[in-house]
C-alpha cells in the first residue's frame, strides 16, 4: 500500500533526492567509491559544498557579508553556540514553545535574558503579539516555526535589534529577508536533508564581539574561516542537502515552496474546520503551514485511537501528535504532496461518515 509520510522530522524528502543520493552512495561521480567512503577533502567533494552554499545564498537572496556553514550537533547545539558567540550582555528571547524554552535555558548560562513574551500559560497555542523588544539587547531570538505546537511566525518581524532565528522547521519554505538577521540556523532533517547537518547563515561582522574565550569548535569564526571544513563535515547529509536545494530551485524556488505550502495547509485546515470530529489546536492567525495540529472534538474524544488506527490502515504515517499537544500532527514540509494531503483528508471524511 502507498504510504504517506507526515513525520515531523526526520521527515519526507523528495523521492528524486533520495534516489540521487542513493546512486552516489553506491558510486560517487563514477569514482568506484561510495559517497560514504570518500574524503571530505577529495577534489570531487569541494564542488558539492560550494554548490550547496551557493544555492542557499541564491534561494534565500543572502546579502553580501554573510557566510553559510554546514555544522554538526543539530539545532540543539546552536542553542548554546548562539549566546556563546553573540551574547555580550543581554539578549531577548520570544518564548513560543519547547524549542524556544531550550534555547532560553542555554542563553541564561551566558548573560542576562529578557523573555519578551510567552504563551506558555496557554500551552503555546498562539504567538504572543503584545510585546516590544528592548532596544538595548544584543539580539532577539525567535523560533519561526514551532514544530511541536503548530504555530508559526511566517513573516520577518520588525524590531530595533538584529534577530537570530531557529528556522529548523520552516527554512526554505518561504522567502526571508536575511538582512534582518544576525544568524539563522536550522537542523536539516525537515526541509533540507537527513539528520546530521545543521545549516547556519551568519553575518560575518557580528562575530568576534563576545567578551569570552570560545572553544574552537563552538566558535562560528573557526568554521567561517575554514569554509565549513575545519573538521570532517557530515558528507552524506550535505550531499542530500545539495540535491534538495537543486530540487527546490528546479521547482520554482522558495516563492513556489511558499505557495504550495499555503495551498496544502489551506486544504487541510479547511477540512479540520469543516469536519464535525476534529478541531485545530492553535489560534487561526498563527497556524503553521508546516506542522498542522488537530485533536478530536470533545464529544468524540474516544475516537482518537480508532482514527489513528484507521488512518494508519490507509497508509498515513507519523500523524500522531506530540505528547505535549496530543491528537494529531500532519507535518507538511516542502516535499509533501497535494496527493498526500488529499489522502489524509479522505481518511478524515470517510471516518466522519462512519461515525
Ligand atoms: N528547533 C526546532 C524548531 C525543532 O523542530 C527541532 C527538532 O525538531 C530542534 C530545534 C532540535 O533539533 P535537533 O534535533 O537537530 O537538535
Amino acid at each position: 500500500m502507498k504510504k504517506y509520510n507526515f513525520n515531523a522530522g526526520p521527515s519526507m524528502l523528495p523521492r528524486e533526492v533520495i534516489e540521487n543520493t542513493a546512486k552516489q552512495i553506491l558510486d560517487f561521480n563514477g569514482s568506484g567509491l561510495s559517497l560514504a567512503e570518500i574524503s571530505h577533502r577529495a577534489k570531487d567533494f569541494q564542488p558539492v559544498v560550494d554548490e550547496a552554499m551557493a544555492l542557499i545564498k541564491e534561494l534565500l537572496s543572502v546579502p553580501e557579508g554573510y557566510s553559510v556553514l554546514f555544522l554538526g550537533g543539530g539545532a540543539s547545539l546552536e542553542f548554546c553556540m548562539i549566546p556563546y558567540n553573540f551574547l555580550i550582555k543581554k539578549a531577548a528571547y520570544l518564548n513560543t514553545g519547547t524549542w524556544a524554552k531550550k534555547a532560553i535555558k542555554e542563553a541564561k548560562l551566558f548573560g542576562e535574558v529578557v523573555e519578551v513574551a510567552s504563551s506558555a500559560d496557554a500551552n503555546y497555542t498562539f504567538i504572543p503579539k503584545d510585546w516590544t523588544c528592548p532596544a538595548d539587547v544584543d539580539y532577539l531570538h525567535i523560533t519561526t516555526n514551532n514544530t511541536i505546537f503548530g504555530t508559526e511566525i511566517r513573516k520577518d518581524l520588525d524590531v530595533p535589534v538584529p534577530m537570530i532565528a531557529d528556522m529548523s522547521s520552516d527554512i526554505f519554505s518561504r522567502p526571508v529577508d536575511v538582512s534582518k538577521y544576525e544568524c539563522i540556523y536550522a537542523g536539516a532533517q525537515k526541509n533540507l536533508s537527513m539528520a546530521g547537518v545543521t545549516v547556519v547563515i551568519v553575518k560575518d561582522d557580528a562575530l568576534g564581539k563576545a567578551p569570552r574565550e570560545i572553544p574552537t569548535m563552538l566558535n562560528y569564526k573557526t568554521h567561517v574561516e575554514k569554509g565549513s571544513m575545519f573538521n570532517t563535515p557530515p558528507v552524506v547529509p550535505i550531499y542530500t542537502a545539495l540535491e534538495t536545494l537543486r530540487w527546490i530551485k528546479k521547482n520554482g524556488g522558495v516563492e513556489a515552496m511558499d505557495k504550495r505550502a499555503c495551498e496544502r495547509a489551506d486544504m487541510l485546515y479547511t477540512e479540520i474546520d469543516r469536519n464535525k470530529l476534529f478541531r485545530g489546536t492553535v489560534a487561526t492567525e498563527d497556524r503553521s503551514v508546516m506542522n498542522i495540529c488537530f485533536v478530536m472534538n470533545e464529544e468524540y474524544a474516544e475516537l482518537e485511537k480508532p482514527f489513528l488506527e484507521y488512518a494508519t490502515s490507509q497508509g498515513m504515517v507519523g500523524i500522531k501528535g506530540h505528547r505535549s499537544v496530543g491528537g494529531f500532527r500532519a507535518s507538511c514540509y516542502n516535499a509533501q504532496t497535494v496527493e498526500g494531503v488529499q489522502a489524509l483528508i479522505k481518511c478524515m471524511k470517510d471516518f466522519e461518515a462512519q461515525h
